[in-house]
């Protein structure tokens, strides 16, 4: 019997590169894991604001230089 191959090769941490640890795959460490969490959560969030001035409900500003 020829010698077992080794653990099916990890793939490298997404943010880092390096080899990831199975403790905190598919990352190196708990940092790039939670590099990448954040970068998701991120990405979730910048969901583009539409900052409309067309509130029916907010008065607009009469005249911005009144003052
Ligand atoms: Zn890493």
């Amino acid at each position: 019997m020829t010698s077992s191959p080794p653990l099916a090769p990890d793939k490298p941490c997404p943010i880092c590169g390096k080899p990831s640890l199975e403790k905190f795959r598919p990352f190196c460490s708990r940092r790039c894991g939670d590099i990448d969490l954040n970068r998701w959560l991120t990405g979730l969030y910048a969901i583009p604001v539409a900052e409309t001035d067309d509130d029916p409900e907010r008065p607009r500003p009469q005249d911005p230089e009144a003052e």
